[in-house]
Order: C-alpha cells, then structure tokens, then sequence
C-alpha cells in the first residue's frame, strides 16, 4: 500500500465558552487517506465533521493530536515549507454564496490563490482563469461577471475552480452539494470526481447523510459527537454496517432495488444528538441506542479493527 497522504492521529479539538465550559467537538480522531482517495465523512449536525476538516487543512488549531501531510506535521511546519502545505491543502465550502467576495469579478475570485502565490501574472493569470472557467463547466467570459449573477450550482464551480487554481494535491469539501438543489447535486459529485481522475486529487468529503458520499467515497467514517463511530471502505459500510448508529443512518437512505428495501427495515432514532456541553458518560450514542446495555451507559468504547480495514467503536465488538 503507497504512504498516505494524509495521516490525522488522536486530533482534538476543544472550544470554550463564555460559561468556562469546554465542546470537544473532535474528540480523538484518527484517519489516513491514500493518494487519489475519497474519505466520506458523515454525521449528524454537532457531529465535528466540519471542525475536523478545518483542523485538518490548517483553519483550526488543533488542541491535541497531530495531522501530518505527505510526513510533514503542518504543526511544525514554517516558511516554506507552511506556504507549500497550505497551497497544497484547500477546501471547498458549503454555501456557494456566501464563500464567493460578492464584490470581486468571478475572475479575480478564481486568481485570489494564484496571486498570493505568484503563480502566473498578465496574460498567463488571464488564460489560467479562463482554463480554470472551463474545467469547472463555465466560459471563459464568465470572468468578468460578479457571484450574483450566477445559480448555486455555478456559484459552486466557481468555488471548486478557485480550490484548483494552486494546483493542490487534497481538498477538504466541506457539505459542496448540500445546499443545492437536488438535480445539480449529482452534477457537482461528477464534476468532482472527473477533477480528481484528471488531477489525481484526494479528498475528504463532508456530508450529513450516507446517501449524499455513496458515489464518491471510497471510504467513509461515521461520526457521532465528536468521536468516529465506524470506519470502512464503502462497500462494507453499505453492505455490512456493524455499528448501530450506522444501520440507523443506513436504514434511511433509499435503497436502489427492490429486494433490498424489502429487507431493508427503517430504524427511528428517537431524541436529538446529546448537547456537547454535556456529553454522556460511556459510549456517546447510548441514550439512543436500540441495542445499549449496561456497560454502554458506563464505559467508552474503544476503535477495533473488527474485519480488515473496518473500525467500529461499539461494546457489541
Ligand atoms: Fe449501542 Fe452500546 Fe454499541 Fe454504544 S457501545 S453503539 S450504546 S451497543
């Protein structure tokens, strides 16, 4: 197996409030991503899903654990070094329109990287922009209009084509289709996924439910108040779920033929995930868990390596 690309150990992430209380909103999270891999990360809202990915390229500082790229811990790095790993390291973002300077032309949106990296100036920045334009999907004319006057779905390229502009090696794609409609959501999954064959890009993809990282990830974690839940490669996830909050989220996604939704029996989860001000004690999910027993309300549950290359942090394993 090649080295990672991107190795995260024990990574924490705790905030503080006003009131001198402490949200670990990533609470010991290890993962490694392959060059040219998709890791889905999925989860509730309050998951740390987002936290995690803005630890990982930079945006957060980490309380605890390390996140190393290509073997180069991005804590310690300096100069040049740091200048290289955040060129290398770039996300995409959620809401389309409020990510894009509504004051910029779409051009100088797309340049922002290659300008603060000196890349290309003049002619070259121009045709660099238009070759971006068009990778992404739009003309080459589209540089001299503003954010507004495009849909979300183009609003979406246009963050994917500033992403690209310094020629990174791992994008962060924090929720890229929640907020558009349905019918474009397929279109930016193939965009994406056509990007990463071309450039050989690896990503870790954000999403709040199964069904919206099946086509792309090759992996996927599941995430529950901070901690990973199950982590697996997709096929495994989708066939032979082990964690039960898993098969709850599984139980939801619309299954593809029919024998499947015959066998496949939706699970309810009643309650909202637990407030991360005041986590439970023992396993995160057990207030909501079908199948909790005593030692759940008491102990945490470790990661175990169940089959190969499956984790589950569950008491049933
Ligand atoms: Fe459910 Fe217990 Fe497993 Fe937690 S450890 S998921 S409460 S069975």
């Amino acid at each position: 197996m090649p080295k990672p690309i991107l190795e995260v150990q024990e990574l924490h992430k705790h905030f503080h409030t006003a009131a001198d209380q402490v949200v670990k909103s990533v609470d010991g999270i290890s993962l490694t991503i392959q060059p040219g891999e998709t890791l889905g990360l999925v989860g509730e809202s309050g998951s740390g899903k987002s936290t995690l990915g803005k630890t990982v390229v930079g945006l957060l500082e980490p309380t605890s654990g390390k996140v190393v790229f290509h073997g180069q811990n991005i804590a310690t790095a300096r100069g040049s070094q740091k200048r290289e790993l955040n060129r290398n390291m770039q996300m995409i973002f959620q809401d389309p329109h409020a990510s894009l300077n509504p004051r910029f032309r779409v051009g100088d949106i797309i340049a922002e990287g290659i300008d603060a990296y000196r890349l290309a100036r003049g002619q070259a920045r121009r045709d660099r922009v238009a070759e971006l334009l068009e990778r992404v999907g739009l003309h080459p004319d589209h540089a001299a209009r503003y954010p507004h006057e495009f849909s979300g779905g183009q609003r979406q390229r246009i963050g994917i084509a500033r992403a690209l502009a310094v020629k990174p090696q791992f994008i962060v794609a924090d929720e890229p289709i929640s907020a558009l409609d349905v019918s474009i959501q397929a279109q930016i999954v193939n965009l994406l996924k056509d990007l990463q064959q071309e450039e050989g890009l690896s990503y870790l993809f954000i999403a709040h439910d199964l069904a919206m990282v099946k086509h792309i990830s090759d992996r996927i974690g599941v995430m529950y108040l901070g901690k990973m839940m199950e982590l697996a490669d997709r096929d495994s996830l989708f066939m032979e779920p082990l964690h039960p909050y898993t098969k709850a989220l599984l139980s939801a996604v619309p299954a593809s033929n029919p024998s499947a939704k015959r066998l496949r029996e939706r699970i309810v989860l009643h309650g909202d995930p637990p407030s991360p001000l005041s986590p439970p004690v023992g396993c995160p999910f057990h207030a909501r868990c079908p199948a909790a027993t005593e030692i759940c309300v008491r102990y945490i549950p470790e990661g175990k390596e169940v089959r190969p290359n499956h984790w589950v942090a569950c008491h049933l394993f």
